[in-house]
């Protein structure tokens, strides 16, 4: 016997789990169920998590003012998934299940108009005209029937009467008719609406000309898979939960053994559930199995509409389809009974969340795979340090794939000391000899390059070369980074009397470039360092006849374009493409024999413990861009510091060198994975009052058992847009109790503040 309570997560963040009483003459809602509740003066819609017992409650309750759905509108096991993210993250439950639900999923007022078609009911019969009729004819005929309506209605009447079996609201839109015509029509009884679903295709755009030509059909596997698949599909089977850890190289065929998992477990009738960094930056994947698996198959990611999001939501929930990939946030996609879930490219960063809930989608899907008795397979060719300390340690299962197939040879890799190179040629030098060479073999032989600068921009700063000033950001403490505006097609890139714009990465901030110091009014402003439009515009100069794209933030800005360069690569109509670490990703480029990294330092430098773990990656996954066709490739990394050992692990491409050393250095720090981290960040207007209220937090929490806490201190970007930071940290080896302890002493400030940011295991020290 219940005692007719819920507990409901409503989208207002920092509020918790509410508790309301269901009134007699309600359905006892289900968990999962929408329903709406009163706040203060408010109505909001909430979703059920779960049933409370009356012993719980000490106060007086208000009544759930409706109940939406009969059944659960999210999935149980993704409620319970996203209450487990709540507890686990330090983050609101509305705000944690907001991310689970479709677009507009908890607006009152769900806008339908985009999936409705309209009818026109006997009233326009009437006015069907001869074949003869001219237009004036057909307008007064018109004006005449209907008197009352005005023009866009009648207008919309028009298109109607000539259209039997109705329009739908996009092509009405189109001319000009608005959803608040058509509502009006229909209340005057002229038309109908009927829902229609014609689910938008999100693969049109997303995946573009990717056609896999053989793919399709399941290939031979090489004797690499064939020992992985024999090692998974048992686990696949056991209808159990377990981790897998798919170490392979660049170039192994990982994807190939995720297809034919995810294949075995359909035919075993359960869903398969496929996470990837980015959807654009990794469209064969998603062609992949739309080539596999036909019309199953639903995408789901950030780049897609509101109203393609929504449809692929639903088309998942009502059960149309068994297989979804999608980024990040698709770990929460109400997809039945999944057997399967694959976490691609493990290591990328993109898959922790940087604002709240600070959900790393690994992790969360891990356990997803545990509340719902499934396989998870993670992998990469680069694992971070976490998940491979887990597959050594026996808690995962780990799978190596050694070679790449077809015994396809690795990239040769070759460093160039730029010490060296500086000193042959100066300080300006940007491609070294070695690098300019294999560009020109590869433009004569009709060969594609790829070359990395993981920095944007055209210079780094600018610098008065009298006092020593430099250009900062009056919002953040940063200096601002120096752009063309799309000026690079000069005979010499490096000078001219061009305008010369300067921008804050961080919040946007503009400005030109001075002639002069504003500190001491020398004419002596000099640009320091050097980013990927530096990097064009030299390549440019040194090959004029090349075809040169560019890939980084500031070019994939409009939507579709980063897939229009992509195609352009993949159709051979570029032949130097440069870019950030965005180009280092999971692309499969055939005729690209070459890969040049301008720098491979420019992650060394940054105040942060994972600085030689992110520098191997990058490496790693870039020079596994080249020759993944049938010619070999080769890759050229230039760097000051050749003898790191990231550099020069990533050259000899051995991960397990790298990780060895690594852990070694995390163990000696306690750094993770030796011990878990919290960071969080104050933020207010004033560095004072940031800093007292981040010392009663510290203050609140020393003496915690399991856990240390470090700072507070000024985060190394102390100020951000305009508002001061300081930062803490919790070490220590118990996550439960640093969760427990920073609960506690955030309950106990006298002063709420919207402005702290709790981070679980960050990726990022800033
Ligand atoms: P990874 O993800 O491990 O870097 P991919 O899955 O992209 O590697 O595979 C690399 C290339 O090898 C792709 O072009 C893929 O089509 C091809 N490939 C994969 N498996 C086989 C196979 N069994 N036989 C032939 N080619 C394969
Ligand atoms: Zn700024």
């Amino acid at each position: 016997m219940t005692d007719r309570l819920v507990s409901v997560a409503v989208p207002v963040p920092a509020l918790g789990l509410l508790t309301y009483r269901v009134p007699a003459d309600q359905p006892m809602p289900v968990p999962g169920a929408r329903v709406v509740v009163p706040l203060g003066p408010r109505k909001l819609t909430g979703v059920v998590v779960g049933h409370v017992s009356a012993a719980d409650v000490t106060f007086k309750l208000k009544d759930i003012l409706q109940v939406l759905d009969a059944e659960a509108f999210v999935p149980p096991d993704v409620v319970k998934l996203t209450q487990w993210v709540s507890d686990y993250y330090l983050a609101g439950p509305g705000a944690t299940l907001a991310t689970a639900l479709p677009p507009h999923g908890l607006a009152n007022r769900v806008d339908r108009f985009k999936t409705v078609r309209v009818v026109a009911l006997t009233t326009a019969g009437m006015v069907r005209l001869k074949a003869d009729s001219t237009a004036v004819d057909v307008a007064s005929a018109f004006r005449r029937t209907l008197p009352a309506l005005g023009p866009k209605q009648l207008q919309a009447m028009r298109l109607l009467a000539d259209a039997p079996d109705g329009l739908t609201a996009p092509v009405l839109a189109e001319q000009g008719i608005a959803a608040t015509s058509v509502s009006r029509l229909q209340a005057l009884g002229y038309v109908a609406i009927r829902d229609e679903r014609v689910d938008r295709d999100p693969f049109e755009h997303a995946v573009g000309a990717h056609k896999p030509d053989g793919a399709a059909r399941a290939r031979a596997l090489t004797g690499e898979q064939e020992a992985a698949m024999a090692q998974l599909a048992p686990l696949a089977a056991a209808r159990a939960f377990h981790v897998a850890l798919v170490h392979g190289v660049t170039g192994s065929g990982k994807t190939e053994v995720y297809l034919r998992l995810a294949d075995a477990v359909r035919q075993g009738g359960r869903g398969v559930l496929m996470l990837v960094p980015e959807i654009a930056l990794t469209p064969q994947v998603a062609a992949l199995f739309r080539a596999r698996f036909g019309a199953a198959v639903a995408i789901q990611h950030s780049g897609l509409s509101d109203g393609e999001r929504h449809d692929q939501w639903h088309r998942i929930r009502r059960g149309d389809v068994d297989v979804v990939i999608g980024t990040r946030s698709a770990v929460f996609a109400p997809l039945a009974n999944p057997g399967l879930i694959i976490v691609d490219e493990e290591h990328d960063t993109s898959y922790k969340q940087d604002e709240t809930p600070r959900y790393h989608g690994r992790d969360v899907a891990i356990m997803r795979g545990k509340f719902t008795d499934a396989l998870v397979v993670i992998g990469s060719a680069t694992p971070t340090l976490e998940s491979y300390a887990n597959g050594l340690a026996g808690r995962y299962s780990l799978v190596t794939l050694k070679r790449r197939v077809l015994d396809r040879p690795m990239a040769q890799v070759q460093v160039v000391n730029m010490r060296e190179e500086i000193a042959a040629a100066g300080a300006e030098v940007v491609l070294s000899r070695a690098l300019s060479e294999a560009i020109k073999v590869r433009l004569d032989e009709g060969q594609q390059s790829l070359i990395l600068l993981n920095r944007r921009g055209f210079a780094t700063s600018v610098l008065c070369r009298q006092c020593g000033a430099s250009l900062e950001c009056p919002n953040c403490s940063v200096t601002l980074t120096v752009h063309t505006q799309g000026l690079v097609h000069r005979s010499d890139p490096r000078e001219g009397g061009r305008d010369w714009r300067a921008r804050c990465h961080y919040c946007n901030f503009t400005k030109l470039v001075p002639k002069a110091c504003e500190k001491c009014a020398a004419p002596y402003m000099e640009r320091i360092g050097f980013g990927t439009e530096r990097v064009e515009a030299e390549v440019r100069a040194a090959f004029p006849s090349a075809r040169v794209a560019r890939v980084d933030r500031d070019t994939v800005r409009r939507k579709g374009s980063l897939v229009e360069i992509l195609e352009k690569v993949a159709s051979r109509d570029v032949d130097v493409l440069i870019g950030t670490q965005m180009i280092a990703k999971g692309h499969d480029f055939p005729e690209c024999t070459l890969v040049g990294v301008i720098s491979a330092d420019v992650g060394l430098g940054m105040a942060d413990f994972r600085s030689a773990e992110r520098t191997f990656q990058l490496l790693t996954q870039v020079a596994g861009r080249a020759g993944r066709g049938e010619r070999p490739g080769q890759a050229i990394i230039q760097s000051l510091v050749p003898e790191h050992y990231s550099v020069r692990l990533a050259c000899d491409q051995d991960y397990r060198a790298f990780y060895d050393k690594e852990v070694e250095f995390r163990r000696a720090m306690r750094y993770p994975p030796q011990v878990a981290m919290i960071n969080v960040v104050v933020r207010d207007k004033t560095f004072e009052d940031a800093m007292a209220t981040a010392r009663d937090l510290a203050d609140a929490m020393r003496g915690g058992k399991g856990f240390v806490v470090l700072g507070p201190a000024p985060a190394p970007l102390t100020r951000l847009r305009g508002e001061h930071r300081v930062q803490l940290f919790l070490k220590g080896t118990s996550r439960k109790a640093m969760r427990e302890g920073l609960q506690l002493a955030l309950s106990r400030l006298t002063k709420i503040s919207k402005a702290i940011a709790v981070d679980v295991d960050p990726l990022s020290m800033l």
